[in-house]
């Protein structure tokens, strides 16, 4: 880039030489056009002006000889020296004197002129008035005095080379320039003053005659005329004017500098017109350049933006992508899983298949927020409103929740409005994934004590109402300055203190975002140490005024009414197609189908499912929606084209992992029946089976699936019957305090005789001796691999405190925390040691 720069200032700079050059040379055409185009102007300016001298001139002259006529009439009647004397005072202050010459030569009045010096006199004797010039002695105007018709006198008025000068004020250019009257005989009659100019070498004959030549060339055509020419590098102008006698007239000069003031004021303004234009350029140009580098670096950057955002846009549509990849076959494994935990006997096998169960199900809930936080990034999450029944989402989340809290001894508690709506149209499915996000938290930060969910709401309008969903907890709390924190993605508060807790730091970014979608608002109050309190309020519309209710009581009813539906239909005469491209998914449906004895048939493709639609009539068909070459949209539309389907009224449910957005009626739209996610959960499957079956095929089958039938066991600990023996060993066990029995029942399926048996198996084996040793050879990998197995174990019995310690020191072995294992590595190798040593008392 710098090397882009560098050529383009250099680019620059040329560019700007080029055009400064340019300005200059054109300035300098414009100049010197002008100037020529000034001196001519001037020159005609100049001749006019000598035309107009010329002309004022020969009216006083005329002037002078009119005045001397009319002296001379007065006198052909008068006494002439009496007349003459009245003239001569009166014209005083204007110079010049009188006289009257005899046709002899003598002078009848005045001074006696003679003929030789004034040749006019002669003329005047002829009877013309007549001008004439000596340059010893002045200029003579002349004029016949009449007697009878026959010249008497000639009168004569006659001045001086001064006098003249000064009774014709003749200066030209405020005596600057310099100009003179010449006679027939080329002489200088009247001359201006500035003698300096009068007498320069600019006359020297051989220089002059050129210019004379040149001016009388123009006044062939004109009276008056002006040349400019520079004598010796100064300026002049020259000009010539023709006086009414033929012969006589002016000829002046003007120096260049006085006229031309005007032009050197234009050259000097085009100089600067062109200098300031110059510099405007520059400026223009410098601000062009800057700009235009701007606007290149904006460019760069837009780009650079561009490209980010593709990045992102590629990232979050890679996650979408790979999350819904990872989702297949995390399907696959839970449904297999499934399978497993219904049909295996062996209680080991069955530990680890329940730890896949909420591995699993961890790593599921992990995509699919990473799902829509891709969508959320990309833009591309939508909020589907539907109608829904707030029961059945309180319903869920409680039934959740609670299973969850009880795990951790935690009490947890529904404290809903009866009077709120209970039907509404909103987002559903993210509705309950904020409240089920707000309460998994609560659980997750919560050691002990409880956890309130409150359900209220508040009404805007008629026909609105804002769905408050509080969740309180009497947890770690959180600390004022973490609060601005929580809502960013990827971040955890206090990393150590919660290195025991499982969480990624997306849930509540993801929750923040869908209520901002939703147009709700969300809150936080919390005491550190004390508890915390997330207050959602989410617009929703109200359907039905219907109230909730006592949720309570209801939810009493619904358990009792599940207890009843738990039962399992089996249908012998039924025939259904399962249509999906992954060989698990398959088997794993067709196993949870084995106890209905329904005949299924599969096709592992949207082709092979479009040959079997003409052959067999089914009851239902449940069809993949992911699969390669033909999709699961495209092999519906392709069967309802088909003539020859055999199964156009057939229930099709569709049958995907993309569970995540709320596309249950987009499917709707398409013509499905339903909608069933993966990894197909064996009761929604039943209720499916149930509803869409023709009823005449189905035959109930009341008996639980082995493994789930026996009834759970209080999780208060109450007594499931037996010998007194067992009693004492199950008090004694409800003793321990590091003991959460309800836990470790459900993990060996309520089996009070299976707990045993695991409870003794914890007993014996001894990780003390490993964890002793690899602590002691800081070991970490090794040390990591126990304590990993230690809480796994502590967990399947119910140890729930020592697996989260043994998960903290797991997360530290694994970071080579060495600082915080050596800070609790004795605390839980002695709580271990006492719990083994209490077990094995009690148990023998
Ligand atoms: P995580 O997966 O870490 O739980 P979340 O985005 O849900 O991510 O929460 C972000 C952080 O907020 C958590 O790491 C935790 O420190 C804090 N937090 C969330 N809920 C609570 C709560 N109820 N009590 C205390 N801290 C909480």
């Amino acid at each position: 880039m710098e090397k882009r720069n560098r050529k383009l200032s250099t680019k620059t700079l040329l560019g700007l030489m080029i055009f400064a050059f340019v300005m200059v040379f054109v300035g300098g055409l414009m100049w010197g056009k002008l100037n020529s185009l000034l001196q001519k102007h001037m020159e005609n300016q100049i001749a006019l002006q000598a035309n107009y001298m010329a002309e004022n001139f020969q009216t006083r002259l005329d002037n002078e000889i009119e005045r001397l006529s009319e002296i001379a009439i007065e006198l052909e009647t008068g006494k002439y020296s009496r007349v003459l004397e009245v003239y001569e005072k009166m014209d005083k202050q204007n110079k010049g004197s009188y006289g009257l010459l005899c046709p002899d030569g003598t002078a009848a009045y005045g001074e006696k002129i003679s003929v030789k010096s004034f040749s006019g006199i002669r003329d005047s004797f002829r009877g013309n008035s007549a001008i004439s010039y000596s340059p010893e002695e002045g200029i003579l105007f002349s004029v016949p005095v009449l007697d009878a018709g026959n010249v008497k006198y000639v009168l004569y008025r006659k001045y001086n080379n001064e006098e003249a000068a000064s009774r014709f004020a003749v200066e030209c250019h405020d005596g600057e320039g310099f100009l003179f009257l010449f006679d027939e005989r080329k002489q200088r009659v009247i001359q201006s003053s500035n003698k300096e100019l009068g007498e320069s070498s600019i006359w020297n004959e051989s220089f002059f005659s050129a210019i004379e030549k040149e001016l009388d060339r123009k006044l062939n055509v004109a009276s008056s005329a002006s040349l400019f020419q520079k004598v010796n590098g100064e300026a002049y102008y020259f000009f010539k004017a023709d006086l009414g006698r033929t012969g006589t007239g002016l000829i002046g000069v003007v120096p260049g500098r006085t006229v031309a003031t005007g032009i050197d004021g234009i050259g000097l303004l085009i100089f600067w017109v062109f200098g300031l234009l110059l510099i405007l350029f520059i400026i223009c140009f410098c601000y062009l350049f800057l700009s235009e580098q701007k606007i290149r670096e904006s460019d760069e950057l837009r780009e650079a933006k561009r490209a980010a955002e593709s990045a992102n846009q590629a990232k979050s549509d890679f996650l979408a992508n790979m999350s819904h990849e990872i989702r297949t076959p995390i399907n696959g494994i839970l449904g297999m899983n499934t399978l497993l935990l219904q049909e295996c006997k062996d209680a080991a096998l069955l530990e680890y298949s329940k730890n896949i169960q909420s591995a699993g199900q961890s790593l599921l809930s992990l995509i699919n927020d990473i799902l829509d936080i891709s969508k959320v990034e990309a833009g591309r999450l939508e909020i589907l409103p539907v109608e829904y029944e707030l029961f059945s989402v309180l319903n869920d989340c409680y039934n959740m929740t609670k299973i969850r809290a009880e795990s951790k001894s935690l009490s947890f508690q529904m404290e809903a409005d009866s009077t709120t709506p209970s039907w509404l149209y909103g987002d559903e499915v993210r509705v309950r994934q904020v409240m089920n996000n707000l309460l998994s938290n609560a659980v997750k930060y919560t050691l002990e004590g409880k956890v309130i969910l409150s359900i209220g709401y508040e009404r805007p309008e008629k026909g609105r109402i804002n769905l408050v969903i509080s969740v309180s907890d009497t947890g770690i709390g959180i600390k004022q300055e973490d609060i601005g924190k929580l809502f960013s993605s990827f971040t955890r508060i206090e990393e150590k203190r919660n290195r025991n807790i499982e969480g990624t730091g997306l849930g509540l970014n993801l929750t923040k975002n869908l209520v901002d979608m939703m147009g709700g608002e969300i809150f936080v109050e919390s005491v550190y140490g004390k508890g915390s309190c997330f207050t959602v309020k989410i617009p929703q519309q109200v359907i039905k005024e219907e109230p909730l209710g006592d949720f309570t009581e209801r939810y009493r009813k619904f358990l009792n009414s599940s207890e009843e539906s738990r039962s399992c239909v089996v249908a012998p005469k039924a025939h259904i197609l399962v249509v999906d491209d992954v060989e698990m998914n398959l088997k794993v449906i067709e196993g949870l189908l084995k106890k209905t004895k329904i005949q299924v048939d599969i096709a592992d493709s949207g082709m092979e499912c479009l040959g079997l639609v003409q052959k067999n009539v089914y009851d239902i068909i449940f069809l993949d929606h992911m699969m390669p070459e033909m999709d699961g949209i495209e092999t519906f539309r392709n069967m309802k084209e088909q003539k020859e389907n055999r199964n156009r009224n057939t229930p099709v449910i569709m049958l995907t992992a993309n569970a995540t957005l709320g596309v249950r009626e987009e499917y709707l739209r398409e013509g499905f029946t339903d909608y069933l996610s993966k990894p197909v959960q064996e009761e929604l499957l039943q209720a499916m089976l149930i509803k869409y079956l023709p009823k005449e095929l189905q035959e109930q089958n009341t008996s639980r699936p082995e493994g789930k039938e026996q009834q759970p066991a209080e999780y208060g600990g109450q007594e499931t019957g037996g010998t007194e023996q067992k009693e004492t060993e199950i008090d004694r066990l409800k003793a321990l305090t590091q003991l959460d029995i309800a836990t470790g029942m459900q993990y060996c399926m309520n089996d009070e005789e299976f707990y045993k048996e695991m409870l003794m198996e914890y007993a014996k084996a001894d990780k003390v001796e490993n964890m002793q040793k690899f602590y002691a050879l800081s070991d970490f990998a090794n040390y990591g691999i126990v304590v990993h197995a230690l809480k796994s174990n502590s967990l399947s019995i119910g140890a729930v405190a020592l697996s989260q310690a043994a998960l903290a020191l797991e997360t530290a072995a694994k970071e080579c925390d060495a600082e915080y294992i050596s800070g609790h590595h004795e605390g839980v190798l002695s709580d271990y040691i006492l719990l083994t040593e209490q077990l094995r008392e009690i148990l023998g």
